[in-house]
């Protein structure tokens, strides 16, 4: 470990395990070191999500000196090993072959030199080792990207985006997480290589762009936008973005207003691609008249238009109903039914958006608002409010607006003679209509009363 220079002014506060890890390979004869986003992270004193170390033993030496081993990635020299109910990554120093594909290296080589091993790595504030005993191993200046929040790949951008295409990707997205810009020679280099992300897989490039919108800077979209990126991983975003609003309502494109809505909700999965998608249907859907833009329909066509994005992007099914039925909804208000602002049109509307997701469906509306021009933002806020109230009520008191919570079931509906099948359904919709009306007809009894002349 002499060989290495490191910058011993430096202490990172590394967890205790790590510290045995380390060293237990050194008291071996190896060299061991916290590496890449562990020390990154540590160093902005944000809590790293794991500790990744780097050592020059090999896959086999690991294993000789520790009790608790898993084989999670040996073709590429990593071996799990797990203390006290943790697991560790552990790397063996690598050098990646040629890059045929633009996805990943040929073959893998083994090095003894830590240098070898930084330098295959994406970003220069990516690249950096720690070693308490050494200190920081920072050969390509990471602490002064970090310094001036930048990100700059190791070495010539265009080689590195040519050898893997998804760093073009995760720079945007860790430009996104940290609020860092990216270098002016790394956005050269991916705007001439954006359309190599064709190559890369659509679960990967889900990862990134998922990395991205639940970040603190979901903004950063417009990067990718800028530079070609979405282009080619996300086509329907430039389409939002080259979409006009010539409307009383909005100040911003489709794009812009859709960056907008996601900044007001919430980093989760559903409320980011959610927001991301309410208005995917707007570019399809504008028709002008007098110089006006109007958007009809446009929730429903964006609906099914966001299941196409997220089957794309090979998202869970669970996520893509979700989202897509808020997409669907996102534009519903319930106060201009003809039963007006009442707490039966309340009612009505959280059975047909369904109480699960009425959180999220107000949640949505409210981030719309904040999107929107000074007049779109007063416009119906007022009855917003009244609704989100509404729904409070409802929830705070149990009142019923959905089939499982009705005091009857299929099960009774049958004990009285209704035939098995389709009729069960038929009659169970209409006793939710008498019950929406009039909550406090939510009665075994009185509901039994109603079906029996429904039957
Ligand atoms: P986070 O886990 O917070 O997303 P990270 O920096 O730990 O960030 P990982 O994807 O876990 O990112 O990768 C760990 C390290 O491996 C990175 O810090 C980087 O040094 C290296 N690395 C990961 N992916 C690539 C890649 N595609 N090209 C080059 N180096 C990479
Ligand atoms: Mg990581």
């Amino acid at each position: 470990m002499e060989q290495y220079n490191g910058n011993k002014d430096f202490k990172i506060d590394v967890p205790r395990n790590v510290k045995i890890i380390l060293s237990v390979l050194e008291e071996n004869g190896h060299e061991a070191f916290a590496v890449g986003g562990c020390v990154r992270d540590a160093i902005l004193g944000r809590t790293p999500d794991d500790w990744d170390i780097t050592t020059s033993a090999l896959p086999q030496q690991v294993k000789d000196v520790f009790h608790k081993t898993l084989d999670t990635g040996l073709q590429h020299g990593t071996v799990t090993v797990r203390i006290g109910g943790e697991g560790y990554e552990v790397t063996t120093y690598r050098i990646d072959g040629e890059y045929t594909d633009g996805r990943h290296p040929d073959s893998v080589e083994y090095t003894s030199n830590l240098i070898e091993d930084l330098k295959r790595r994406d970003f220069t504030i990516n690249a950096m080792a720690y070693n308490p005993t050494v200190g920081l191993i920072d050969a390509f200046d990471g602490m002064g990207d970090l310094q001036r929040k930048c990100i700059t790949c190791v070495g010539k951008a265009e080689q590195r985006f040519e050898e893997d295409a998804l760093r073009i990707l995760r720079a945007i997205r860790f430009s996104a997480q940290l609020g860092f810009t990216v270098s002016e020679t790394t956005k050269e280099a991916i705007r001439t290589l954006a359309p190599t992300l064709e190559k890369i897989s659509a679960e990967r490039i889900h990862t990134e762009m998922e990395k991205l919108l639940l970040s603190k800077h979901p903004e950063k979209i417009m990067d990718a936008y800028e530079l070609g990126v979405t282009k080619v991983v996300l086509p329907e975003f430039d389409a939002m973005v080259e979409c006009p609003q010539n409307t009383p309502y909005h100040k911003y494109d489709v794009g812009r207003h859709t960056v907008e809505v996601m900044k007001h909700v919430q980093a989760n999965k559903t409320m980011r691609w959610a927001a991301l998608l309410h208005d995917v249907g707007k570019p399809k859907s504008r028709t002008t008249k007098d110089g006006r833009d109007h958007f009809y329909g446009h929730a429903h066509v964006g609906s099914t238009m966001a299941v196409e994005v997220m089957r794309r992007m090979k998202m869970d099914n669970k996520t893509i109903k979700v989202v897509s039925k808020l997409v669907d909804c996102h534009d519903d208000r319930p106060t201009t039914t003809a039963l007006g602002a009442s707490p039966e049109a309340i009612r009505r509307s959280v059975y047909k958006i369904g109480k699960d997701i009425y959180d999220n469906y107000l949640q949505l509306v409210y981030a719309d608002f904040q999107g929107k021009s000074d007049y779109g933002k007063e416009n119906g806020f007022d009855a917003y409010l009244y609704t989100k109230e509404q729904y409070e009520l409802i929830v705070k008191e149990g009142i019923c607006t959905s089939i499982k919570e009705m005091n009857i079931s299929g099960k009774d509906l049958i004990a009285i003679g209704c035939p098995v099948g389709e009729k069960i359904g038929t009659v169970l919709d209409e006793l939710m209509d008498i019950v929406l009306k009039e909550p406090q007809k939510n009665q075994k009894e009185l509901l039994m009363e109603e079906a029996k002349k429904l039957i």
